[in-house]
């Protein structure tokens, strides 16, 4: 599909800020039965000097660092459950996140997978959802789906009445064309960066809407069935441990230039305490776990710990930052916390170990962004990224804002990233991102921490140009308007 040249959608975007501005203010007058001073309220494309800042906010695009979106065809041409797609009708809103707090909530898993089972009726769907609603709703996971449906289907209230009518919304918006619609003119988003679950690195249709990450989750795990699937330039399938590297070489060597960020979340299922654990140390668990012999837990972090620093090294060959899941996992039922706790200063190791690499941490590290402040203040080479934090805690990520900007420099601060598989919930994430992001710089201003000009000069690099800046974007977007795996295919 050929893709509009952003400066098109750099004006849609701005437009559709607008769009989401109007939605916050319908919406807070709705709820609290008047306008605050501190709500945004439309201003299309326009940053006159001397404008109130809620207008400055709602009319600037975001640089969406952070999104697991499939690919659109994958939603138009949905035929059943594929990864991340589980269902093609109003259910899938609430696959993610919100599942998770609704089963938090008391939502047995049973009748989550009728929920998401494309056989279910749709209104004994809602008969499940309904009982555990008023507990979700004023979450950020369950106002991210309010503000979408409000936004993108014009339904005001999610109740038994309104499900017909917001299920035909959602099937009449799919259609091509409607990521771009969704993303720029609705959340207001320029571009996303895509960390896809199914591939290293996706050959996206849409790459200048939809950059893509590599994924070193993948090609740094002790994971043999990618070592026996995944050759090198030459087609040789790794043998040893050298013939690991030569892949991992050979595709970044092949990828790089299109990608904009290397990007892990092994902090899943481990610490991130990564040695510099050399080859030949290296060598003797690479081989076991090809032959399918086991292994200890200490043979297999040190291989990890190898792979780690061999991707980081590459990226940083190739001019990419890393990005890093820190702090809360997604799910529930299933989060360490004594290990998580520990990110900020297993990061600190890290960050001192590779100067020549820019660390992207993500999610502000929820529950411990004070730790993460300090990275960002002590350490030239941390960016703190506020992808998925708005909706894990709306109030937290505000007075995040607030704290960082006063602490640390504000070019080490990325403000969005939806993190969704489902393209329509970005809206209300941006919504929420938006409205957290106008109060805290009112609050610092009316506080008196910023002056008023002050607070607008920050309001561009910390939606849009600090991303811009960090990832090199003027650069990709040159070698994504012309990638070779769309050449080959038209
Ligand atoms: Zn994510």
């Amino acid at each position: 599909m050929k893709e509009k040249p952003t400066g098109i959608s750099r004006r849609k975007a701005l437009a559709g800020a607008g769009t989401i501005a109007a939605t916050l203010v319908m919406s807070a007058a709705g709820n609290a039965g008047e306008q605050t001073s501190s709500e945004p309220t439309p201003q299309v494309g326009r940053r006159p000097r001397g404008s109130r800042l809620a207008d400055v906010i709602a009319a600037t695009p975001f640089v969406d660092t952070h999104e697991h979106l499939v690919e659109e065809e994958r939603r138009i041409n949905w035929s059943g459950p594929v990864g991340g797609v589980p269902c093609n009708d109003w259910a899938l809103l609430f696959s993610h996140y919100l599942d998770s707090d609704l089963q938090v909530a008391g939502l047995s898993g049973k009748d989550y997978a009728a929920l998401i089972s494309p056989d279910t009726p749709l209104d004994r769907k809602w008969a499940l959802v309904e009982p555990h609603w008023p507990a979700v709703n004023n979450t950020g996971y369950g106002q991210v789906v309010r503000i979408a449906v409000r936004e993108l289907y014009g339904v005001d209230e999610i109740n038994a009445r309104t499900i017909p009518r917001i299920n035909e919304n959602y099937r009449s918006l799919i259609k091509p064309g409607f990521y771009a619609k969704v993303l720029r003119e609705h959340a207001g988003v320029e571009s996303c960066q895509v960390n896809a679950l199914d591939a290293p690195f996706r050959e996206t249709s849409q790459p200048l809407l939809l950059m893509q990450d590599i994924s070193i989750l993948s090609l740094g795990s002790a994971n043999a069935n990618l070592w026996r699937s995944l050759p090198d330039s030459s087609g040789q399938k790794a043998q040893d441990l050298a013939g690991w590297h030569r892949v991992i070489d050979d595709y970044f060597a092949k990828y790089a230039p299109y990608a904009v960020a290397a990007k892990t979340q092994i902090a899943y299922s481990r610490r991130l305490d990564f040695a510099d654990v050399p080859a030949e140390q290296a060598e003797a668990p690479f081989k076991k776990i090809l032959a399918k012999e086991p292994v200890t837990p200490a043979e297999r972090k040190a291989l990890e710990d190898h792979l780690f620093w061999y991707c980081v090294r590459q990226a940083t060959k190739h001019g990419l930052p890393v990005k890093m899941h820190t702090g809360y996992y997604a799910g529930h039922g299933g989060m360490p916390l004594d290990r998580v706790v520990q990110n900020p200063a297993d990061v600190s190791n890290l960050l001192r170990q590779a100067p020549d690499t820019t660390f992207v941490l993500m999610h502000i590290g929820y529950p411990c962004q004070e730790q993460m402040i300090s990275l960002a203040k002590h350490y030239h080479n941390a960016v703190i990224d506020m992808c998925w934090a708005w909706i894990i805690s709306p109030t937290a990520s505000e007075r995040f804002v607030r704290d960082f900007l006063v602490t640390a420099p504000a070019n080490k601060l990325l403000t969005f990233g939806g993190d969704y598989i489902p393209v329509e919930c970005v809206v209300g994430h941006a919504a929420i991102a938006r409205r957290g992001l106008t109060r805290a710089l009112e609050g610092l201003a009316a506080d008196g921490w910023l002056s008023r000009s002050d607070a607008i000069d920050l309001v561009e690099p910390l939606m849009r140009g600090n991303a811009r800046r960090i990832f090199n974007l003027d650069q990709k977007e040159r070698a994504l308007a012309n990638v070779p795996w769309l050449k080959s295919k038209s």
